[in-house]
């Protein structure tokens, strides 16, 4: 898969989504998934533009399971805004059976865990920046409850190279997975991850393959014995701004990149890219590429600042917009919403059925 970085392409890809083949195939590794989360985290696109794109051409009814995974990733953003850098941290429960903290097996990190469909699908991640849904849930589940790493280190990991890398999507399901922010920890097995896909049917034999109750409870497999810390070197581009004129300025960050983000008016437009928040979160520099490609690529005259919010705008007097995000809730300026697929569902619910529930009649 490839992840093009021209609007016009962007928006080929949601006119393409078919949500009833959607609906049927998503759970296979080869199935026909929308490819659109980088876009969605990198917020060149919005959930209800995605939503309303598909109903112009398939009935509600049609599209119902496709905007209920929509829903998934406004459930995430909503959580974080209310818990804030608690997402950070174990959640609701405390994970199980923690034995390592700080680190991940060696053999996930270097794709050699001897179970193919996990291997490929992190070569793909490299190669890429994607993994398929249920293959972040087994690497996961392989590292938080197989291998008892807790899971806050290893997701930093995943992050680092995901595209579509996004603090709450990532944190939370994370934590879903190993039992952290959920009642019970998902466990997959060999069986299942071959049901998932026909090209890898036939493994057998792997540490995975036996009944999903004994794999809580197995001894620690051989090759998950080595734990190491991941390296993951902050990368950071350089800008071509530091100075601001004094019309009104229209700042964008690495959650908005939305090139119809007030595209009237005589103003200067800015990308920030502050390395506070990318020391302590850090990424790759294909994701690093991404972000500039997308911004550059869409957004007439958008100038690129690497540097602190607080500094670029320390001696400007004029007017300053840019759309909330909880990783931008320090900026200064007046700062706007972006558009909601349930804006009538607010506040923190423990669960996402708790909230689906909610968000269904406003379908
Ligand atoms: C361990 C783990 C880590 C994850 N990390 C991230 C992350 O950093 N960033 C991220 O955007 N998603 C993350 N996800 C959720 C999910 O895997 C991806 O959103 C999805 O695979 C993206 O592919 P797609 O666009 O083809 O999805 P599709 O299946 O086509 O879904 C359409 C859109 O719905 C949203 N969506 C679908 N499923 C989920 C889900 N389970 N959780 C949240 N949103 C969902 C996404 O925005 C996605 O683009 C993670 C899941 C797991 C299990």
């Amino acid at each position: 898969m490839n992840f093009p970085t021209t609007y016009s392409h962007i928006i080929e890809r949601i006119k393409n989504i078919n949500p009833k083949t959607y609906a049927r195939t998503r759970n296979h590794l080869e199935g026909d998934v929308s490819f659109l989360s980088p876009y969605l985290t990198r917020g060149i696109i919005t959930l209800p533009q995605v939503r309303d794109i598909v109903l112009e051409k398939f009935s509600k009814k049609e599209a119902e399971k496709f905007i209920q995974e929509l829903a998934w990733r406004e459930y995430f953003q909503k959580v974080y805004r209310e818990k804030g850098d608690e997402i950070f941290n174990d959640l609701r429960f405390e994970q199980p059976a923690v034995n390592v903290r700080g680190e991940i097996p060696e053999s996930i990190i270097q794709a050699e865990t001897g179970i193919t469909i996990i291997d490929e699908s992190i070569k793909q991640l490299y190669e890429s920046g994607y993994m398929h849904n249920h293959a972040r849930m087994w690497a996961s589940s392989i590292s938080s409850n197989i291998a008892h790493c807790h899971w806050w280190i290893p997701s930093k990991w995943m992050y680092y190279h995901l595209l579509d890398g996004d603090l709450a999507s990532n944190s939370l399901s994370w934590q879903w997975v190993c039992g952290a922010f959920a009642s019970k920890q998902y466990v997959a097995h060999q069986e299942l991850m071959n049901t998932c896909s026909p090209i890898h049917q036939s493994q057998t034999g792997t540490f995975m393959d036996m009944p999903r109750e004994n794999l809580l409870d197995m001894d620690l497999p051989e090759i998950l014995e080595k734990t190491i810390e991941p390296e993951l070197p902050v990368f950071l581009p350089k800008g071509d701004t530091g100075t601001l004129n004094n019309k009104d300025l229209i700042l964008f960050h690495p959650w908005n990149l939305d090139p119809n983000y007030h595209t009237d008016g005589d103003v200067q437009k800015v990308l920030i890219i502050e390395p506070s928040h990318f020391k302590k979160f850090p990424v790759s520099e294909k994701v690093m590429n991404f972000i500039v490609d997308l911004a550059r690529d869409n957004i007439e005259g958008i100038q690129m600042y690497v540097g602190e919010q607080s500094e670029l705008i320390k001696n400007f007097d004029g007017k300053i917009y840019y759309q909330y995000h909880k990783n931008v809730e320090h900026w200064q300026g007046a700062k706007e919403l972006q558009d909601e697929l349930f804006p009538e569902v607010q506040g923190y619910y423990k669960n996402f059925f708790s909230f689906w529930k909610k968000c269904q009649k406003f379908i």
